[in-house]
């Protein structure tokens, strides 16, 4: 094992590659081992944590502390990924994407640190990936044109016409302009800024977009200089690849290269005040609310101490989980179910992102008189826990939490270890001690034993007590979005008017290079890439077992390392709903395991749940056919897990909701409505793409329609409009309809992930729970007159095959729909959607390959590079719909124009061997993404895919050819060759309003 090797083998003082070790620390909770080292000569840090696990992960985080909200860190983010001294090409960052088999590659601009992280199973690919990331952090060719695309520009309109009037144009200056739309985003920066305003922490280290346009190349060169330095970098690895491997490579094409520096980036402590503050600041309107007399939000915020100081943070983030979570925490009590507002304000509970965490609560959806109400609450219920303290049910139950949490694993690991110790770090805490939970468990236990009041009296101190403490609030101007767009264009002049003649030619000649640059054939043969032949050829193939439960209901075995945890999930058909209950089921799962059952109220069932189980959850699904493009599956999804011991209990908590659902409570039905509807509206910004595609979509297959109506833009407007009825009553009678079409076993099947040993066991639960639920008495007409039985698939070990029951249309006609969702955002997001080929057509491997093909050679550079969108691109979906799609993008129609010049450049054939053979290994990379032992098995589960289907896909994919790319381009992509279906989220829009053949809703 990884995590024992590493442990016997490094010593410390011990010197490796340049490195000094300084720590060896096994971490038995998580079965890792840390080992610590500096770097001798520029005192660059690193932390290693060896793991049995293949998804390995690199990191380096440097601390990037701005003074104004110009943008450098977030600008610098994205440049330095334009090109490096020994990969000097445009782009590699991008290009690696399709030269790997990365399992994740990313860049994040956080408030005071930037941070690289790429994760692979390939060793090669590791050092390839390596190379590139080292190469770009510390060598970046910062070109004066990469800064001008990849930050902000003045730009004619259209480059090519200096007729045409000067814009700002820029990647991030446009993605700042989006996210500077989020509400909530926008708020919590406030919050952030306000609460510490003396350094760092008071500006926008992303950007504020009217700022953006002071940050001049010089000073981005100079910002790189000071912080992308050794001595101001942390380096990170993770996984079961040897260190000596990455240290020696860090060294020699990095580090050696450098001499020690003293970074002037440390933050200093924020001096505390000696009184409350109070802040008010506007906002736009919600954009899908009814009215704005209740769309104030308000918090207040109390500063608390260093995040390096481990045990005391770990203690402030259990007290803050205990103040706010869940509707048996004080504060839910006290706010959320006083019905002033819809939702807990942004960012609640504990933030510790920066050097001095903090606390905040309040709420969002108030009406402004309440603003003082809300004050008081907060205040009177910190008295009331000071004298009342906390049950000791809900301390066990966090702490269970905690335990469940470590031994859950996620596929990304690496990932999550890095950002957790992230912050800390930063500020120089040592990550070692944050790791060790479970010895920060037992102090925490210590502490309670040793002092009842120990939390009462942490609330004391840290609330009650504590001057430093911020109230804003936020209310909307419905002419918030007219004066930001004056703000830019009083800077646009300003800009321009300072302009000389021989300014405005160089602006024009710049314009014309940029995009000459942008259209040359790109040369990428500096990067190091694997090969097609680097891909493992076959899947490895996961055992599941299927026997029948509870005389003949079919439950699927899937053995795994779980790791002392239990996974029980059940598939329960739709099939016989009545049309008009559909709307209404996202909401029915979402509140079912919500409202109480048998003898437990909603307070006792949530008590139980956190006790007892890593949660209950129900979920929609919509699950297309591998083979028929108008066949699909309708059901829910009841996923769950649990500690091994607690299994019997977690059963009989499925077989309450099950058999004695309560659908009473109406009080805590509309607090739950309000919830959902203020997360939806909250957000479509940030996933516009998303319902772009799904509305795009909604009449090529007979399955489009049914996802729309479960999530998509029709379900956002249904909860908003649920929120704000006065009678709730209606929409909670239709839950029990729902419930005896849905809560029985007439049309069931389960699945269970566990250990060999936990097997047995497991069986008798499930079994027991299956003999507790429901049959209907006579066979219940399905709603939908044509059903498909189709088997699940056979194999080794499957031996009692069941049959799966689909619906299918043998009437549907596809359908050219064309919306545009009317929203008051300052970018778009498009989608077109094409109906294609299913799953298991071989075509359908030819057009996931082109998909990809066109994203990478075609629409990232019309859409992201020329265009200044966020995003841009094609996918294919499993259930055969290829589409286009953009992300905040400053343009509409022409991004619709984009899209046709890329079926037709697709169907010209103008690509090469080498762009098909990158192609496939950025599809290969997904498709062998890293599977957790939790969700082994899910595919055979869930769509009846089995592993067998998964190898002649893959064969599929390994066989597309140039002839084959071009063939599926013009059979199914071409104009008249399928059905289009469009849809556009954006602000108003002139050219689609005169087009007739757009719905505007
Ligand atoms: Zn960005």
């Amino acid at each position: 094992m990884a995590c024992e090797r590493a442990l016997l083998r490094y010593r410390v003082g011990e010197k490796i590659h340049g490195f000094t070790v300084s720590q060896v620390t096994s971490v038995p909770e998580l079965s890792l081992t840390a080992v610590k080292l500096s770097h001798d000569s520029t005192g660059a840090q690193h932390l290693h944590l060896a793991r049995e696990d293949r998804n390995n992960l690199f990191s380096v985080q440097f601390r990037t502390t701005p003074m104004d909200s110009s943008g450098a860190p977030h600008v610098l983010e994205h440049t330095v990924l334009c090109g490096s001294q020994r990969y000097p090409c445009r782009d590699p960052f991008f290009k690696m994407l399709n030269r790997s088999l990365s399992t994740f590659m990313n860049a994040f601009t956080a408030s005071d640190y930037t941070l690289y992280p790429f994760s692979t199973q390939n060793p090669k690919d590791f050092r390839n990936l390596l190379s590139v990331y080292l190469d770009a952090a510390f060598f970046p060719c910062l070109r004066e044109l990469d800064f001008w695309q990849e930050g902000w520009r003045l730009e004619h309109e259209d480059p090519n016409d200096p007729q045409t009037p000067l814009v700002f144009k820029g990647v991030v200056f446009n993605e700042m302009k989006g996210a500077f739309t989020d509400n909530e985003r926008m708020f919590s920066q406030h919050v952030q800024s306000h609460l510490l305003p003396d350094h760092t922490y008071s500006v926008v280290s992303g950007g504020d977009p009217l700022c953006i346009p002071d940050l001049t190349w010089e000073q981005l060169r100079q910002f790189h200089a000071t912080h992308y330095h050794p001595s101001n970098a942390r380096f990170f690895t993770y996984g079961n690849f040897p260190l000596e491997q990455h240290l020696k490579q860090i060294h020699e094409e990095a580090l050696s290269k450098f001499q020690r520096i003293k970074p002037h980036t440390t933050v200093p402590a924020q001096k505390p005040w000696d009184k409350p503050r109070e802040f008010q600041i506007t906002c736009a309107p919600d954009s899908l609310a009814a009215g704005s007399s209740e769309q104030t939000t308000i918090s207040v915020s109390f500063l608390l101490p260093d995040i390096t100081d481990t045990f005391e943070a770990f203690t402030l983030s259990l007290l803050s989980s205990l103040l706010i979570s869940g509707p048996n925490s004080p504060f839910y009590k006290a706010l959320i179910e006083s019905g002033l507002g819809t939702d807990f304000s942004p960012d609640v509970g504990y933030n510790g992102c920066t050097r001095e965490a903090y606390f905040s609560v309040g709420l969002q959806g108030i009406a402004e008189k309440d603003i003082q109400t809300v004050q008081d609450l907060v205040d009177r219920t910190l008295d009331d826990i000071i004298e009342k303290g906390f049950e000791d049910d809900r301390i066990e139950a966090l702490l269970h939490k905690i335990e469940i949490q470590m031994k859950h694993q996620s596929v990304s690991f690496g990932l999550a270890l890095t950002s957790y110790v992230a912050s800390c770090w930063n500020h120089d805490g040592d990550p070692v001690e944050l790791l060790k939970l479970g010895s920060q468990v037992a102090q925490f236990r210590k502490c309670l034993e040793e002092n009842p009041k120990f939390l009462q009296e942490k609330v004391k101190q840290y609330f009650k007590n504590n001057q430093h403490k911020l109230t804003l609030s936020m209310k909307p101007d419905d002419k918030y979005s007219e004066k930001q767009m004056q703000l830019e264009a009083e800077k646009l002049k300003q800009k321009v008017n300072s302009l000389s003649p021989e300014d405005k030619q160089q602006i024009y000649e710049k314009g014309l290079e940029l995009q000459a640059q942008q259209s040359q054939p790109q040369d990428a043969s500096c990067l190091p890439a694997l090969k097609v032949s680097d891909i493992e050829p076959r899947i490895p193939f996961t055992e599941v077992e299927v026997a029948l439960a509870a005389g003949d209901i079919p439950v699927q075995y899937c053995t795994q390392p779980t790791n002392g945890v239990v996974y029980f999930r059940a598939f329960s058909s739709l099939n016989t709903l009545p049309e008009e209950l559909r709307p209404y089921v996202p909401l029915f799962c979402n509140v079912l395991t919500k409202l109480g059952c048998g003898a437990l109220d909603y307070r006792e069932l949530a008590q139980q749940v956190d006790l007892k189980t890593g949660g209950l959850a129900a979920t929609p699904h919509v699950l297309p056919d591998d083979s028929h493009l108008d066949t699909y599956e309708q059901g829910v999804l009841f996923s769950s897990f649990c500690l091994d011991r607690n299994l019997p209990d977690m059963m009989h908590l499925w077989s309450e909701i099950f058999n004695n659902p309560c659908f009473e409570a109406e009080e805590h039905f509309r607090v739950l409505v309000k919830m959902t509807a203020q997360e939806l509206s909250n957000g479509v910004p940030d996933a516009g793409h998303l319902y772009a595609s799904i509305r795009a979509g909604r009449m090529l297959a007979p399955a489009g329609d049914l996802q729309e109506t479960f999530g998509g833009m029709d379900q956002v407007r249904l909860m908003k409009r649920i929120a704000e009825m006065t009678d709730i009553k209606p929409i909670l009678r239709k839950l029990p309809h729902i419930r005896k079409h849905l809560l029985n076993c007439d049309n069931f099947r389960c699945s269970v992930n566990a250990t060999p040993q936990q097997m047995s066991q497991v069986e008798n639960s499930v079994d027991n729970f299956l003999r507790t639920l429901s049959r209907s008495k006579k066979e219940r007409k399905p709603a939908h007159p044509h059903v498909v039985e189709k088997p699940a698939p056979k194999g080794p070990g499957r031996h009692s095959p069941f049959t799966r029951k689909l619906v299918t249309d043998p009437t549907f006609k596809p359908c050219p729909l064309k919306t545009h969702f009317q929203l008051p955002f300052p970018v778009n997001y498009v989608a077109e959607c094409i109906r294609t080929a299913p799953y298991a057509a071989p075509a359908h491997a030819s057009l996931k390959i082109l998909a990809r093909l066109m994203t990478a050679k075609f629409l990232h550079t019309e859409i992201r590079e020329k265009g200044g969108a966020y995003g841009g691109g094609a996918r294919l979906s499993y259930g055969g719909i290829f589409t286009l799609y953009s992300y905040r993008d400053p343009h509409s129609t022409e991004t619709l124009q984009s899209f046709l010049k890329a079926i037709d450049w697709a169907k010209s054939g103008r690509f090469t061997q080498q762009d098909i053979n990158e192609a496939k290994l950025s599809v290969f990379a997904a498709v062998d993404a890293p599977v957790a032992p939790s969700d082994k098995g899910l595919d055979c589960f869930l769509y009846g895919l089995s592993d067998e289907a998964k190898q002649a896909h893959r064969e599929q994919l390994f066989a597309v050819s140039h002839e084959d790319l071009v063939d599926v381009s013009n059979r199914y992509l071409g104009a008249g060759r399928s059905t289009h279906g469009m849809a556009l989220l954006g602000p108003d829009n002139e050219s689609i309003a005169k087009d007739p053949s757009w719905i505007v809703r």
